[in-house]
């Protein structure tokens, strides 16, 4: 199947999340900046991403093939076990708002930008995944990430965005030589049926980090993904 484009995804902020992510008083003087900068970031941010269907054509112990690319990772592959489709994605806030940052000078202004920066992109990606969900009938999906585990490298992010064609063309994100997504508010990953709940979180030690989803447990990887 060929890609699906969006370039106009809908976003919403959340003002008193970011106050509280900012760590400023609703009703003060610096809220009131924000508010500013809000209206202004408004005006311009055209989040985008492109996903499509992809189907798995063979398991390996520790690899799948998904459309004639190969995915190395033992986690993903039994993840993968009771499924055939998934969905790549590239979720991005836009070159529109990234260009819009990169204007302000200002160093609050500059940390503000970041963080609604960030909102439009989990809001873009929040509008994605309920599309997905809802066009493809999953009741139940989890998430996996090229580079959010060791067990499943960053280098893989090549093979990701093999699968989805042209993004620079089609939605202004480019992969590095290092694998980073520009603009630095992008994200990407693949998305899939899947009964009960998976978080990479789960699986990863990394203590103090502002993003977890879920608990570290410590005894899952040996328990569900080791291999006998
Ligand atoms: S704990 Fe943090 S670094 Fe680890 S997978 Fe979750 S969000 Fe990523």
């Amino acid at each position: 199947m060929s890609t699906v484009i969006l370039d106009r995804i809908p976003f919403e902020i959340d003002m008193a999340l970011l106050s509280k992510n900012l760590h400023i008083k609703e009703g003060s003087d610096p809220a009131a900046r924000v508010e500013r900068l809000v209206e202004s970031a408004k005006a311009v941010a055209r989040p985008k991403a492109v996903y499509k269907v992809a189907y798995v054509e063979s398991k390996d112990d520790d690899s799948v093939v998904v459309d004639g690319t190969k995915f190395t990772s033992r986690v993903l592959r039994v993840n993968l076990e009771d499924t055939y489709r998934v969905f790549p994605y590239v979720v991005t806030s836009g070159t529109e708002i990234e260009e819009w940052s990169q204007s302000i000078t200002d160093i609050f202004d500059n940390y503000c930008a970041d963080a609604i920066k960030e909102m439009i992109m989990r809001s873009a990606r929040h509008h994605v995944f309920a599309e997905i969900d809802e066009k493809y009938g999953l009741a139940h999906a989890a998430v996996m990430n090229p580079g959010s585990l060791a067990d499943w490298p960053i280098k893989e992010q090549k093979n990701l965005f093999a699968l989805l064609g042209d993004t620079k063309e089609s939605i202004g994100v480019q992969l590095t030589d290092s694998f980073l997504m520009l603009p630095i508010k992008t994200v990407s990953g693949m998305r899939f049926p899947k009964k009960g709940t998976y978080e990479n979180c789960q699986l990863c030690p990394r203590k103090d980090c502002p993003g977890r989803k879920a608990p570290y447990d410590k005894d899952l990887y040996n328990e569900k993904y080791k291999m006998k």
